[in-house]
């Protein structure tokens, strides 16, 4: 067993270096390529001052460019910090303050984001910037300091490495609360850990072709890749744009002859909802995985039904744990729509506790809090200490600090077979069409707008794929005219276009409950039994 990230990777290009790596539209990398450009990036990083531990940032859609950069980068004994080219330049800026990149690497897509983030700040000026892209960055604001043409003049023989498996390989940035995005550290041997442990459960050979579709700033993107780069598979990337067109992601399954998928559940439900999958159909896929929220089981007997040469697994676990922590993969078809899934048992190294809150375990079918242990967890937030303490404490019962267990924030229960059941969330997390937000963050950003006297951010549960909708009650600033098409441009500046709200109710007063704090259920209640009346907008 290889203990970094990209050893694992370079382990396949020498056994078979002609074999296709990466696919993505047109494009195609082999083994041998991949490993030769990677290593070319790491040694212009390594000759660029980029030294063991540097954050290295990068702008770039996922495309295979992207993944050789995070392997480049690897390989220099850096770490890699993933943008979402799709938010806005105003949180970006926070990732950036917080992680203090040496280097920002982009490609063209991310040009004009990049050239709004260096506008500001001088601190932030003296991050260097490379591109990998194949056409040329621009901006007022951006002196690139390399691009993909300079690669030739670097050897792309292997390097010596300084990292071990318990130094950082990537710093992914979640939703924050205080409306700070929050960088959870992952170790190399995080995500080996689970690697190793997935391509045998799951039987992952160089004949796979497996799906890559959750985008790289989120971790579910890291089984991907070095779940397929560590058997010597073909990682198929899914363009962006047939996120929007059920029927084009059916037939990108089709076409790639994908023998597994994996993506969020909302893609499932949203695929099902416009009855995209024909029965007996991809006939090559052998696995269908979900991570990340809970799968209606409605939608589930619908694939199930049409797809029974695959097997369906649930994996669940967060960020904080690296990847997923448990798993369940249903013998059969629910008979009932009513059916839980259960989240099954710990995935191998892991362990989940269900504990009250002194700790200590709640009785078989009880429902307590979820916490996690074991290889997966996460050495922490990054320069965060407090929050670090806060929700990864030492296991009770234990005088050894390096024995861990991170609290979840979900809720759960397990039941006499041993079988985890995810019962929810025990404060404001949410998660919608996927995407992990934190209410607070978005109630932050409606704050520092200036445009209301009071305001709330509440989740609803819909039928719908977006499973969680975001709706938001205010109250205008007196004398001023406030819409909610006015604050949804107001905040398209601030937030992502995945945590604006769908659903807006302009109130005179918000209503409060005995201690005087807004009363977020009532307000729930009323989104919930106003939908599609007139009082509510809906944008
Ligand atoms: P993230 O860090 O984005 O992976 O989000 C982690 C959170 O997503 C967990 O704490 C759960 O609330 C939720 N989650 C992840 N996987 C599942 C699952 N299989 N079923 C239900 N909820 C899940």
């Amino acid at each position: 067993m290889s203990h970094l990230l990209q050893e694992l990777v370079t382990r396949q290009a020498e056994l078979r270096p002609d074999q296709t790596a990466l696919v993505f539209k047109q494009e195609k990398l082999s083994y041998g390529e991949l490993e030769e450009s990677s290593n070319r990036l790491a040694r212009l990083l390594r000759e660029a001052g980029c030294r063991k531990g540097d954050r290295i940032a990068f702008l770039i859609p996922k495309t295979p460019a992207a993944i050789v950069t995070i392997l480049g980068i690897l390989k220099a004994d850096c770490v890699y910090v993933p943008l979402d080219t799709s938010s806005p330049a105003a949180r970006l800026e926070k990732i950036i303050d917080a992680c203090e990149p040496r280097f920002v690497i982009a490609s063209e897509t991310g040009a004009s984001l990049l050239d709004q983030l260096m506008a500001s700040e001088p601190r932030r000026l003296k991050t260097l910037i490379g591109s990998m892209g194949a056409g040329k960055i621009e901006g007022n604001n951006i002196q690139v300091q390399f691009s993909r043409n300079d690669l030739g003049d670097y050897s792309g023989e292997p390097l010596d490495y300084q990292n071990t498996e318990s130094d950082a390989a990537h710093i992914l940035f979640t939703s924050g609360s205080t409306g700070v995005p929050k960088g959870v550290v992952i170790t190399h041997a995080n995500v080996t850990n689970f690697i190793e442990w997935a391509v045998r459960y799951f039987d992952t050979r160089p004949s796979d072709r497996i799906s890559s579709h959750p985008p790289l700033h989120f971790d579910l993107s890291t089984y991907d890749i070095y779940g397929t780069l560590s058997s010597g598979a073909q990682l198929h990337i899914v363009p962006t744009e047939l996120n929007l067109v059920p029927h084009k992601l059916a037939e990108f399954i089709r076409t790639s002859e994908l023998t597994q998928w994996f993506s969020v559940p909302s893609v499932l439900n949203f695929m099902a909802k416009a009855d995209v999958v024909k029965q007996g159909d991809f006939p090559a896929l052998e696995r269908l995985l979900w991570c990340g929220e809970v799968f209606p089981t409605p939608p589930l007997i619908y694939w199930m039904q049409r797809l029974p040469h695959v097997s369906f697994t649930n994996l669940y676990g967060p960020t904080e744990a690296t990847i997923a922590s448990s798993y369940y993969t249903v013998p059969e078809c629910p008979k009932d729509e009513l059916t839980q899934i259960p989240i099954g048992t710990a995935c191998q190294g892991e362990a989940l506790l269900v504990l009250d809150e002194q700790l200590q375990p709640v009785a078989p079918g009880e429902i307590g809090d979820l916490y996690i242990s074991g290889v997966g967890l996460s050495p922490g937030y990054w320069l965060d200490p407090e929050k670090t303490d806060s929700v990864f404490i030492q296991r009770p019962g234990t005088a050894d600090p390096a024995d861990r267990i991170y609290k979840t924030g979900d809720l759960a229960k397990i039941v006499e077979d041993g079988l985890f059941y995810y019962l929810g969330r025990a404060d404001s997390q949410i998660k919608s069409r996927g995407y992990r937000i934190e209410l607070g963050e978005i109630e932050t950003a409606l704050n520092a707008l200036n445009m209301t006297e009071e305001c709330a951010i509440v989740a609803i549960d819909t039928e719908g794929f977006e499973g969680a909708a975001i709706c938001c009650a205010f109250v205008p600033l007196k004398d001023v005219e406030v819409t909610p098409s006015s604050l949804r441009m107001a905040m398209n500046k601030a937030l992502p276009s995945y945590m604006m709200p769908s659903r807006w109710m302009h109130f005179d007063r918000l209503p409060k409950n005995a201690n005087g704090k807004i009363d977020r259920k009532v307000l729930r209640e009323r989104f919930q039994s106003e939908v599609g009346s007139a009082a509510q907008s809906k944008l």
